[in-house]
Parts: C-alpha cells; structure tokens; sequence
C-alpha cells in the first residue's frame, strides 16, 4: 500500500539568503531521512556562522525598507501567500509526512492549523489600530506598534510547517526581517514555504532560511543584529538558548518539552475518555508537545483503562499511526518500555511487538504502549519520552492527582476527563501548567488566544502565537505630544 510518494531523487533544499537560494560556503551539507523509508530522501547546507553573517546583512538591508511598507500592504503579500499554502496544500504535506514521519492526515491539519496564525496575522490589518489618549489638559499620549528590526526562529522536528507558521507570519506581517532556522531533521518543507512566499511577492531578505544545526542556531543567537529569537523544541536546549540569548540583551521566548497529565475521574463519559486519551498519545506517534503522556488515574477508573487498551491495541502503523522520527528515537523508546517493565510496571499494550507496514520495513516504526502501575518517581512517569507511550499513575483522590501535577518539572498541559463542572472547574483552578483541558485531549489554544506553557516548559515570557505573539514580534513606541499650548497649563498640569 503506497502511504506517501516518495521523490525518486534526493530532495535538495537549500539557504534563502536576500532572496536566492544558496549554498554554504563551506560546501557542507545534511542528509535528510525519510522515517517511513529509513532511506536519505534529500540534503540541505550545513550553514556555519559565515552563512548566517550573509543571511543576517540580507536581512538587515530588507528589515529597514520593510518596516517602512504600510500594515495593509504588507499585509496583501501574506494573503497571496496563504493562497499559495492551500494550492500546494497537498504538495506541502506530503513533504511533511516524508521527513517527518506523519499520516498524511495528520500533515495537513498541521498545515491547516499553521494557516490559522497565517489568518490571524492578516487580521491585525485591521485590529491594530494602536491607541491615544488625552493624558493630561492638552496632552496626549499615543502609542505605535514597532517592528524589532531582524528576528530569528528556531524550530523543532515535529511540525515542519505548523510551528514556524506559529511565528514568521505575524513577525513578517508586523514588519520586521525574519530568519528561520528549521530543524535539520525535516528542513524541507521550511524551503518549500519559503519558496511560496517569493513567489507571493515578498521583497529579498525579509524573510530567510538558515539551514543547519547547533553552529547556526549560535551564530544567529550571538550577531548583534539579531533582535530577538524564538526558539521550540526540547527543554535543555530551549533553556540554553535562552539563556544565551538573554546574556546578550536579547529578546527571547524559549518553548520546551513536556510530561501532560490526563486526570482521569470515575464519572468521565467513556465514549469521551477512551478516544480522547488513546488520540492524545497516539496522534502524530506521539510525538507533539501537547500529546498525553501520564494518566492520572483517580480511584476506580479500570473500565475505562481497560477501553483504552482495547483502543490502542487495534491501531495499526502506517495507517493509524505513523512513524517515529529517527532510529535512535524507537531505540529510545524501545529501552524506556524494557525499563518500567524491569521496575514492575505492567505492560498492557507493547510497541516493541507492533509490526511495520507492508513495504516500509526499513522505516522507524514503535507502536502504541501502555503502561499500567507507575510510581510517580519512575522514568516512566517523570521524563518526557516523546513517543505513543501512555503511563497510568493510580491515586485514590483529586488532591493526589493534583499534588503530582505541580511537582511535575513540566508545565505545558493538563486536562481533566470528568461530567462534573465541579471538578472541572478545581482542576482549570488549581492545576499549575499553561494550557488545561476539559474533556479535551490536546487542549491547543485557537487564535487569538496564545500558546505557552510554564515551568521547563517555558523560557522568557508571554506566549508564541495568538495576541501574545504580536507583543513579541515587536515594541510599543510611547509619543506624548502637547499642541494646545494653553497659557494656564503647564507639563505636570
Ligand atoms: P531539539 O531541541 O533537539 O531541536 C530543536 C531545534 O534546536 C532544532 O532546530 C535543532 O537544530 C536545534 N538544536 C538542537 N540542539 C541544539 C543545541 N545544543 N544548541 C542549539 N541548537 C540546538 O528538539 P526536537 O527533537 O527537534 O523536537 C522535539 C522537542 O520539542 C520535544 O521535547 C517537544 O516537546 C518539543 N516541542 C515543544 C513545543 C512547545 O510548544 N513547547 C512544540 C513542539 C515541540
């Protein structure tokens, strides 16, 4: 069965440097894997800090101009852009599920879900009309909404399109020169999208592609025309980056892993519960940062766990689930199953005994797991382990589930499967991470609302998309003005 089609040639992406499509200087390049194939697929510059010195005066020469282009007209740039996205709608996700190992399905709601910052970028046209007051007898205040000047984006494996569409769109359509550094892992739908923003007339330079890995994301996080840096991905490196970009007065907001608790209570609606919980930590293999990954099960709830495992079990790869990112990540998960079976967990649901697709033998492939009976301190139950992997921590009271949730070093979500308002409600109250859902899976904020967590979860501060996104990408400039120059009125009056 043909689930994705596969380029006969290597895929070539490259660097968007003021426009052109470049390579890097040094001639390096990076082999782009296929999880499905287990196969290279397609190879993108190895950037070292000479690329990222020309790609950041491209951009600083585009940042001055465009900053100078009107909201509204910057604006009918993205429109064409976002027309672009739907008619290669199917182009892009296939590329999606090529690198990154997603169903098809899954690669286009990611696509769609990007579309929706994309959306909500256009409407600041007419939302952002900034504000003045008269502050005193004759005196007004007025503030405008600035650009920073050039930005940079640092994006993770899980959503090639979806997570920088969380950033460029509103940083680009605020006026500011945005360089995007993709994750080496699936870096070429960055350089599709880039392509499609040419095409929809953006001027040379505004925005950028930085192909490569840690010696990029540095040298874009230490020039000192770069403003500010957005970074996702997982918690040590988003705390690096954070710190690093801070020490030199940086603007940066640094979003990390996660460990999201379902409390699961005994009066959950079943039909709710069982497909809400096994889509949360099966969906895109589990590995999202929103995915379910330790059930807190309060009191007797095994009706429930016993329809989460028949769930999960009848998943078959490939067509309900897709693949893992890399070899070393089914290793990955792979040992972490084997440990809490050594420590006494139960495992009711192994990934390790799941078979491939037919013809995509070679691909990364691990399948849905459930692990019944953790102690909370256990690898199992502590450490993100960004696959289909559920762990069940059993508690006999809100309270408990509650206490293990803010010792969690994670703070991305919560949600909690019940029909009582009133439990609903103390855990939307008192749970401690930054995004929470009621009977809900993954609980995504939609725009406008913003997406952030807390804790490990979140270095800096504010959110990514939505009205939080726009306080990022740019600052408020303060005019105070006094014209009525009345006799009886002075500064201080
Ligand atoms: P990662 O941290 O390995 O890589 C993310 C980016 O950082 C990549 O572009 C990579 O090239 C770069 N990078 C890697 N190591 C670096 C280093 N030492 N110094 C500087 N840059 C470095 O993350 P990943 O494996 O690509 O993505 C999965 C992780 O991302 C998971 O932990 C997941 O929870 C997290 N994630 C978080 C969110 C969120 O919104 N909080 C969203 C998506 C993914």
């Amino acid at each position: 069965m043909n689930l994705i089609d596969v380029p006969q040639q290597l895929v070539t992406g490259h660097n968007f440097v003021g426009g052109e499509k470049t390579a890097s200087v040094t001639g390096r390049t990076l082999a782009v894997e296929s999880p499905y194939t287990g196969t290279t697929v397609g190879e993108v510059p190895r950037s070292s800090k000479e690329d990222v010195e020309a790609a950041v005066q491209a951009a600083s020469r585009a940042a001055e101009s465009w900053a100078l282009v009107p909201l509204k007209e910057r604006t009918q740039i993205l429109f064409r852009f976002r027309d672009l996205v739907y008619k290669h709608i199917d182009t892009i996700s296939n590329l999606v599920s090529l690198e990154a190992g997603k169903t098809f399905d899954e690669a286009k709601a990611g696509v769609a879900k990007g579309l929706e910052v994309v959306e909500f970028a256009l409407s600041l046209q007419n939302l952002d009309d900034g504000g003045a007051l008269e502050v005193s007898r004759g005196v007004s205040c007025e503030v405008r909404r600035e650009p920073l000047g050039v930005v940079a984006g640092i994006t993770p494996f899980n959503f090639p399109a979806m997570v920088p569409m969380w950033m460029y769109p509103c940083a680009i359509t605020l006026g500011n020169a945005f360089i995007l550094k993709p994750s080496e892992k699936v870096p070429l739908t960055a350089c599709f999208c880039a392509d499609l923003l040419l095409e929809a007339g953006l001027p040379n330079g505004v925005f950028s592609v930085i192909n490569g890995d840690r010696e990029a994301v540095e040298g874009l996080i230490d020039h000192p025309d770069v403003k500010a840096v957005a970074f996702v991905g997982s918690s040590p490196v988003a705390r690096a980056v954070y710190a690093r970009a801070a020490a030199s007065g940086k603007r940066s907001l640094s979003l990390g892993g996660a460990k999201n608790h379902l409390l699961v209570v005994p009066d959950a609606d079943p039909e709710i519960t069982i497909p809400g919980v096994v889509d949360s930590f099966t969906g895109c293999a589990g590995q999202r940062c929103m995915a379910a990954s330790l059930m807190v099960a309060v009191g007797d709830v095994d009706h429930l766990i016993d329809g989460i495992v028949e769930r999960a079990s009848q998943i078959q790869l490939g067509t309900g689930m897709g693949a893992i990112i890399d070899r070393a990540s089914t290793e990955r998960l792979t040992n972490a199953v084997q440990k809490a079976k050594e420590d006494g967990v139960k495992v009711r649901v192994d990934g390790r005994e799941a078979s491939a697709p037919a013809g995509y033998e070679n691909g990364f492939w691990f399948g849905p797991s459930v692990l019944d009976g953790a102690d909370p301190s256990m690898e199992c139950a502590s450490k993100e382990l960004f696959g289909p992997i559920i762990t069940i921590v059993r508690v006999d009271t809100l309270e408990e589930a509650l206490a293990l949730e803010k010792n969690s070093p994670y703070g991305n979500a919560t949600s909690v499967f019940t029909t009582s308002g009133t439990v609903a409600c103390r855990v939307a109250e008192e749970a401690t991470n930054g995004m929470i859902g009621v009977n809900i899976g993954v609980p995504v904020p939609r725009e406008p609302f913003s997406f952030g967590g807390t804790k490990d979860s979140r270095f800096g501060c504010g959110d990514i998309t939505g009205k939080a996104g726009v306080e990022f990408w740019s600052h408020l400039k303060k005019i105070t003005s006094k014209w009525a120059l009345q006799s009886d009125a002075n500064w201080m009056s």
